[in-house]
C-alpha cells in the first residue's frame, strides 16, 4: 500500500487529458461490511476476514472508557495485547500525524489500525493506517456520518473548518458495525446521519443526469452507485421514523437496522461512487461560522443544504417533500434550527455562501452557480423549510435539542 498526500484517484479517472470525453464509470466500496447487534464484543472473530492478529486501536479517551473491557473481550484471542493510541478529537493533519508517530515507537509491529468512535475518528483513523501503511478496520460507535465506507477522509483545520480532504488507495479493509451500540448512543447522532444520507440520491442523481458531472472518485457513476444511493433515500423515508422510535427505546428492531445500514454502507458508497454537489457545498459554508459548526453535526447541516440545492436546481416541491420529513424526525429545516439569525449572522453567512457558489463542488450542478443565486437559493430554503416546520411542528427537532 502506497498513501501520500499527493494520491488522488481524480486523475486517474479523469482521462481527458488523454483524449478521452468523458471519464469511465467507476465504483470502490469497502472490502468487507458487517453489521449487527454486539458485534464489538466479538471484534477479534472477525478480524479474522482482513486477517488480522496485531491490531492498534484509535480511540478516544472517552470511547475507551465506555469500550475499553468490550474491546478486551472482543480482543482477548490476538497474538499480542491490544495497543490503545488515544485520538484527541479533531481530525486535522497535526493529530493524524502526532497519533502515527505516537504509534511507530511502540514495539509491536501492528497488522491493522482499528478506529472506534465518531466519523472525525474514522477518518482520522483511515489516514493514520494510510501511514503506517496497515489495513483500516472501522467500528463506528454512532451513525451520524457517511464516513466509515470510504476511502478518503475529511480534513479540518485545528479550530475545525473543513479543509480538504485526503485519499487512499485502499477502502477500509473491515467496516464493523455494531447496531446496539448505534441504539445506546444519542438518537441526535443518528438522526443527523439520515440528513447526510437523504442527500446522496439528491447529490448522486444530480452528478449523474450531468454529462459534466463525476463522482467523488472522479468517475461517472456506475448504475450500481445510483441504485444505491436512490435506496438510501428511500430506507431512510420509509424507516426513519420507526429507526428513530426504536434508538430512543434503547432497542435494536428491522427498521434500525435498516437505516443503519443506510445511513453508513448505503451513504459510503453512494456519496463516494455516486456523487457530492450542492448539499455538502453549503454544509461546508455553514462551517465558517463558528457557533453554527460548534453547536451542529454534519449530518443537520447537509440536511439543511440540501433543501439549498433543491431550491437552487427549482426542485421545489422535492424541496418542500424532504423538508417535511425532516421537521417530522427532528432534522434542521431553516436557518434558526441552524442558531442562524439573518440580522446577526446574514453578513457572515452571505460571505461563505460566496466562497461555497465558487468550489469545485459546485461543478456538477447543472446551472451556472454564482454567490447570488446560492443565496438567493438558501433563502429560499429557509422559507420552504419554514413552512413545512408550520405544517409539522418542530416537537421532533426540540425532543433532539432539549
Ligand atoms: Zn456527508
Amino acid at each position: 500500500m502506497t498513501a501520500g498526500p499527493d494520491y488522488t484517484p481524480k486523475t486517474i479517472f479523469s482521462l481527458e487529458e488523454r483524449g478521452r470525453e468523458t471519464p469511465p464509470f467507476g465504483l470502490i466500496a469497502p472490502a468487507r461490511y458487517v453489521q449487527g447487534p454486539g458485534l464489538l464484543d466479538e471484534l477479534g472473530h472477525f478480524l479474522a476476514l482482513v486477517p488480522s492478529r496485531r491490531p492498534a486501536v484509535l480511540i478516544s479517551a472517552g470511547g475507551l472508557r465506555r469500550h475499553r473491557e468490550q474491546l478486551l473481550a472482543g480482543l482477548g484471542a490476538m497474538d499480542s495485547e491490544p495497543v490503545f493510541e488515544i485520538f484527541e478529537g479533531q481530525c486535522c493533519l497535526s493529530e493524524i500525524e502526532r497519533a502515527a508517530a505516537s504509534l511507530r515507537t511502540r514495539d509491536v509491529s501492528f497488522d491493522s489500525l482499528i478506529a472506534v468512535g465518531g466519523g472525525k475518528c474514522l477518518d482520522a483513523g483511515k489516514s493514520v493506517a494510510a501511514r503506517l501503511e496497515v489495513p483500516a478496520v472501522i467500528c463506528p460507535t454512532i451513525a451520524s456520518t457517511d464516513a466509515p465506507c470510504s476511502a478518503l477522509s475529511v480534513l479540518y483545520s485545528d479550530e475545525g473548518i473543513v479543509q480538504g480532504g485526503e485519499f487512499f488507495p485502499d477502502s477500509p479493509a473491515l467496516v464493523l458495525v455494531d447496531s446496539q451500540l448505534i441504539a445506546a448512543a444519542p438518537v441526535r447522532y443518528l438522526v443527523a446521519g439520515m440528513g447526510d444520507a437523504l442527500a446522496t440520491r439528491y447529490e448522486a442523481r444530480t452528478c449523474t443526469r450531468n454529462p459534466a458531472g463525476r463522482s467523488v472518485i472522479g468517475g461517472r457513476p456506475t448504475v450500481a452507485a445510483q441504485a444505491i444511493a436512490e435506496q438510501c433515500a428511500q430506507t431512510v423515508f420509509d424507516d426513519g421514523i420507526a429507526a428513530a422510535e426504536a434508538a430512543f427505546g434503547g432497542e435494536v428492531n428491522a427498521a434500525l437496522e435498516r437505516v443503519i445500514e443506510a445511513n453508513t454502507l448505503l451513504s459510503g458508497i453512494g456519496f463516494e461512487s455516486g456523487g457530492v454537489t450542492g448539499a455538502h457545498a453549503v454544509a461546508g459554508g455553514f462551517t465558517h461560522l463558528p457557533h453554527v459548526r460548534a453547536r451542529y453535526l454534519h449530518g443537520e447541516m447537509v440536511a439543511m443544504g440540501l433543501l439549498a440545492q433543491l431550491a437552487l436546481e427549482q426542485s421545489e416541491e422535492e424541496c418542500a417533500q424532504v423538508a417535511g420529513f425532516c421537521a417530522q424526525i427532528g432534522l434542521p429545516t431553516h436557518l434558526a434550527q441552524l442558531s442562524l439569525e439573518l440580522d446577526r449572522d446574514g453578513a457572515a453567512l452571505k460571505e461563505a455562501m460566496a466562497a461555497i457558489a465558487v468550489s469545485p463542488l459546485m461543478d456538477h450542478e447543472p446551472l451556472e452557480v454564482t454567490p447570488e443565486n446560492t443565496w438567493a437559493a438558501l433563502l429560499r430554503a429557509d422559507e420552504i423549510g419554514r413552512a413545512a416546520t408550520a405544517a409539522a411542528g418542530d416537537s421532533a427537532y426540540r425532543r433532539l435539542h432539549a
